[in-house]
């Protein structure tokens, strides 16, 4: 991964967040208030336009993310935008100053990056998984990555083993009972639907998956 593989990942997340956003609205409206594709798609729009205002020659894989997960965190109100930030945030952070331009992280480098994000993730929010929330796609996804470097798949291979691990567990959140968030209120009845944000993180790692290819 390099800096221009992080823009168009970015970039991507946000065609995949406007494209989809009427399912995730259908999503958030049977267990949540119905505005979770109105954040995604405002909130990686406006990190979209954020990178395309910037010169690519003066920026860096950490700043990319950084900005991402500032901007997710200053423009969505709802849950997912602080969640989504602040793991975008430490996910750049983790990957630290030298990833600047030229720069080539390789796969194992950004599984441990991915650990960090999660465990920010969760740090937050307090889910684990089961809990029904967007740590049901987004743990599963950073394992199956972890597992795949580790026995030297190159990125784009640990991307994919990624992003199938994520729709996995983003279709497992359907028989879930909600323990946290919004959906967390409906009890019993959160049951049988899928979770919104769970979703939402299957496109965040379909899309990286996508521009690894
Ligand atoms: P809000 O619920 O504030 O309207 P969104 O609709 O944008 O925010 O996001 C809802 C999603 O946020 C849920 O589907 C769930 O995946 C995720 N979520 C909510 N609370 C938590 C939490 N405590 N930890 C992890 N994810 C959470
Ligand atoms: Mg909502
Ligand atoms: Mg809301």
């Amino acid at each position: 991964m390099d800096v221009s593989l992080t823009r168009d990942w970015v970039q991507n997340i946000a065609s995949a967040m406007s494209r989809n956003q009427d399912h995730l609205t259908a999503l958030d409206s049977a267990i949540g208030d119905g505005d979770h594709g109105a954040n995604m798609a405002r909130g990686f729009g406006a990190a979209r336009t954020r990178l395309d205002a910037a010169s690519p020659a003066a920026t860096s894989v950490d700043e990319i993310l950084v900005t991402t997960g500032k901007t997710l965190v200053s423009v969505v109100g709802g849950a997912s935008g602080p969640l989504f930030g602040s793991a975008f945030r430490a996910l750049g952070e983790a990957l630290g100053e030298d990833s600047g331009p030229g720069a080539e992280i390789d796969a194992r480098r950004f599984a441990a990056a991915l650990a960090a994000a999660l465990d920010k993730l969760q740090q937050l929010g307090a889910a684990v998984p089961g809990d029904k929330t967007m740590v049901d796609a987004y743990a599963p996804a950073v394992s199956a990555f972890r597992d795949a470097a580790q026995s030297g798949a190159d990125f784009c291979t640990a991307a994919r083993a990624a992003a199938d691990a994520a729709e996995a567990g983003m279709r497992a959140t359907v028989p879930m009972q909600a323990r946290k968030g919004r959906a967390s209120y409906l009890g019993l009845r959160s049951i049988g639907h899928q979770d919104p944000g769970a979703t939402s993180t299957a496109y965040v790692f379909r899309a990286l998956a996508e521009v690894a290819a």
